[in-house]
């Protein structure tokens, strides 16, 4: 049953044929395909940033995850590049052809991370920011939103109405894991927030297994599920040396790791008929 908030919204899914597909330069990101987002938590180096992109588009990732601005519980620990590292996404334009994701903190770097990325972040804190969700409704750029850790899939979907309400319909949900009173993971994936969000809107719905678990060793289960549930594609933290990563390593997946994940997904992907799911392995 639609809840009464969502009657006259745009984010609202008409019938079962109504859904959003987000082409970028042949990337599909919506209904019918899988796609896969894959990067370190943050960037840490041009050297880093190179070798993981370079390995993560070989195993058959679309997106490059390229967080400048980190969102951490501490102001004592890594920041993030901050906006001298968009010279790093041009880098890494001209060295790959993967698409780049950024998470947006502030307003005041919207135009700077919007004249390099891709894709533009919302993250989980900045769920109800309406400033932020508003400016970044008015680019012209596909918006990741994740869904805040204490939102109802009411709220979360009211989020998203923000960006739609001023002209942005390329927009793109992103479960996270909620806040619970298990505390053995991070936070607890709410697996059934997928096909609840696919009933009740057209937007694409991806899943987050990196910080709804907080445990490399759940990740490729979360991800797995992620798929089964009917998500159309995962953001995963990958690093190359997740002991040493600056933020999220015990999250993170090692590039051997994420390819035979990404073999795996290809064969479920294949049996559940997903149009797009491809690696470029040998
Ligand atoms: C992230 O994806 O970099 C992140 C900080 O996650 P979240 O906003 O979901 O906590
Ligand atoms: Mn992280």
């Amino acid at each position: 049953m639609l809840m009464n908030r969502l009657r006259e919204t745009k984010v609202k899914k008409i019938n079962s044929d109504h859904n959003t597909v987000i082409d970028l330069n042949d990337v599909h990101i919506g209904e019918g395909y899988f796609t896969v987002i894959a990067g370190p938590c943050a960037l840490e180096s041009e050297e880093l940033a190179i070798t993981t992109a370079t390995a993560v588009e070989h195993a058959g990732a679309k997106v490059f995850r390229c967080s400048l601005f980190k969102p951490r519980t501490s102001p004592y620990t890594y920041q993030g590049y901050g906006l001298n590292g968009v010279k790093l996404l041009k880098l890494l334009h001209s060295e790959t052809n993967l698409l780049l994701e950024t998470e947006v903190l502030s307003t005041d770097h919207l135009d700077a991370l919007a004249s390099e990325a891709d894709i533009l972040r919302v993250g989980s804190r900045n769920m109800d920011n309406y400033e932020l969700l508003k400016a970044v409704g008015k680019t012209n750029k596909p918006i990741i939103l994740k869904r805040n850790m204490s939102a109802t899939i009411e709220e979360f979907l009211l989020a998203a109405e923000y960006i739609l309400s001023v002209g942005n319909n390329s927009v793109i949900l992103c479960e996270r894991g909620i806040r619970t009173f298990e505390n053995y993971t991070r936070n607890t994936l709410d697996i059934l927030a997928v096909p609840a969000l696919k009933e009740l809107t057209h937007l694409p719905v991806i899943v987050d297994p990196s910080h709804s678990t907080g445990k490399s060793s759940l990740v490729p289960a979360a991800s797995k599920a992620a798929l089964a549930a009917g998500a159309d594609g995962l953001m995963i933290e990958v690093h190359p040396d997740p002991p040493n990563s600056f933020s999220d390593g015990q999250q993170s997946i090692d590039i051997p790791t994420f390819d035979k994940l990404m073999k795996d997904l290809s064969e479920m992907a294949n049996l559940l008929g997903k149009k797009s799911f491809s690696t470029v392995l040998n």
